[in-house]
């Protein structure tokens, strides 16, 4: 059934504000809209477009390194055998997504969340916008406020310190920031980096450009998955679309816990699979333990995929190579390692990842007190201890981040139907002070470790836990209670608005 809209998006005052127009907002619009029409709501987006992620990034081969039948939305079927999309079908997908169900006339672009706060007096949240164009500022109020605002900095990626990096005469490009027209057709290029982003490029630019090196400090470990679904190809002849897509993402959920177990469990054996895998696809003779075998276990930070392989296949052809080495300093002509190699380049590209960010640089107040989000605990993975109506949305580390949208989404509702039926109009986790506290996530990649004193921490027992999966997430948030001896519910004050 498709849901309309039910109320215009220009309203001051709205019961749910929802911060973000990517995945994480128009999955949450969805839900509410679906499970509450009667509640009105609005999405503030800081951008001029939907999207977030798949609308910002322009680097050659921008795709997902996540299957779609999970990354899409589970009440909106990927209707395709292509696993691994580019940017441009995932940004389709999105776009139609959020006009199917009326979604996209609920948001208020070039609005920026940068500040808000909740009164009790008044049960209700005012949030202070600025226009990005015109820099603006106004208000909206608002019941409760759900922040899908991504988990990084959308104005600066992140670019270490590099030694000498003025003396370099051609473009030093950070994929965050693509010129749109910069050619390197014939050019020599070094990728710094060797997460998705530098796997992904590499491929993309080989071929076209006159060589393209990874330069990489540490390995990753590097996965070759299908492009195409062979197995969901052969369910969408037999059952159909949409049977062959449940089918296929409940496979995919499965797969994606199973190998994240295994990893954990048999951390020799993953990286002896993912080796020999490696040995296979690349030349006899190649150095791989030189380039391929990370000093970490597999999982440990995110897993690299590569599409078809194509990354072992441009090293196969000679026309991208690996190099592992340290940085001692940019030249006017590429640049110099510390063990006295040089690396040529017309083109340096620094793949060196992003600035994480919390709630979308929004500064809480509650009741005059400012909320640092380091010194919260995290309530299921989607609270604040000590945070009224309030819902924030960290998708996966080692699934697709929309599995969580949708868990999250649909809890954030069954607590509101929670609420009504017991006449509540506020609700915060409580949680006990004296509780040890744990970094937000293990997760050791880099762009999370540089950010965990700026990210709300987690407690020794549930729900101040995160889940470490999917599957453990559906049991708490898709089919365990809402009510919660750690919540505080407060009854509706009846003279208060909107
Ligand atoms: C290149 C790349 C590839 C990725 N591939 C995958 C993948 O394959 N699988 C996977 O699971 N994950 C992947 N990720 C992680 C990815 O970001 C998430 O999966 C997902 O797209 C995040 O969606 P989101 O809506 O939460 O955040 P975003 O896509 O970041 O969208 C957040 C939106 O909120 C807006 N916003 C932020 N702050 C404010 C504010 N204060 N006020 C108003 N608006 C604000 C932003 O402008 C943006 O439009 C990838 C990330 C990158 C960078």
């Amino acid at each position: 059934m498709v849901l309309m809209a039910t109320t215009a998006g220009d309203q001051q005052s709205v019961d749910v504000l929802i911060v973000g127009a990517g995945v994480s907002g128009i999955g949450a619009a969805y839900y509410l809209q679906r499970d509450h029409p009667q509640r009105s709501y609005a999405i503030i987006e800081a951008r001029g477009a939907l999207g977030g992620t798949w609308d910002l990034f322009k680097y050659p081969g921008v795709r997902s390194d996540s299957d779609l039948h999970t990354f899409g939305f589970e009440f909106r079927p990927w209707r395709s055998s292509v696993a691994i999309a580019d940017a441009d079908s995932i940004l389709a997908y999105l776009r139609e997504t959020a006009a199917e169900y009326g979604i996209d006339r609920r948001i208020r672009y070039h609005t920026k969340a940068v500040a808000a706060t909740w009164s009790a007096a008044d049960t209700s949240w005012t949030v202070t916008t600025e226009n990005t164009e015109t820099g603006e500022r106004d208000t909206i109020t608002c019941r409760w406020l759900f922040s899908a605002s991504g988990y990084y900095r959308y104005d600066e990626g992140f670019t270490p310190h590099f030694e000498g990096r003025e003396r370099f005469t051609g473009p030093i490009v950070h994929p965050q920031h693509w010129p749109a027209d910069l050619d390197y057709a014939g050019k020599r290029v070094v990728v710094i980096g060797s997460g998705a982003t530098a796997v992904t490029l590499i491929p993309a630019m080989a071929g076209t450009a006159a060589h393209v090196t990874m330069l990489q400090r540490t390995p990753s470990y590097v996965l070759p998955v299908p492009t195409r679904d062979k197995l969901n190809a052969r369910l969408r002849r037999l059952l159909g679309e949409d049977r062959a897509f449940a089918i296929t993402r409940r496979l995919n959920i499965f797969r994606q816990v199973a190998v994240w177990r295994l990893c954990q469990k048999y951390p020799a054996g993953a990286r002896k699979v993912i080796r020999d895998l490696n040995a296979k696809m690349l030349p006899a003779g190649y150095p791989v333990d030189e380039h391929f075998r990370p000093p970490y276990d597999p999982w440990d930070q995110r897993m690299c995929i590569v599409p078809d392989g194509d990354l072992f296949r441009v090293i196969r052809e000679g026309t991208a190579s690996v190099v592992t080495g340290q940085i001692e300093t940019f030249t006017e002509t590429g640049v110099l390692l510390t063990d006295g190699r040089e690396l040529e380049a017309d083109i340096i590209v620094t793949a060196t990842g992003l600035n994480v960010q919390a709630l979308g640089a929004m500064t809480l107040t509650v009741d005059g007190t400012p909320v640092q989000a380091a010194d919260r605990f995290v309530y299921k993975g989607m609270m604040l201890s000590g945070v009224p109506n309030f819902v924030f949305v960290f998708g996966y580390t080692n699934a697709s981040w929309t599995l969580k949208v949708g868990l999250v989404g649909e809890h954030f509702t069954r607590l509101l139907s929670h609420m009504d039926a017991h006449g509540y109009g506020t609700v915060t986790p409580v949680a006990d002070a004296s509780m040890p506290a744990a970094p937000f996530t293990a997760f050791a990649s880099g762009y999370i470790k540089r950010a965990l004193d700026r990210l709300p921490r987690q407690g020794n027992r549930p729900p101040w836990r995160i889940s470490p999966t999917y599957s453990a997430d559906a049991k708490l948030l898709r089919r365990g209670p809402v009510d919660d001896p750690e919540l505080r519910f407060e009854a509706v004050k009846e003279s208060v608005s909107p």
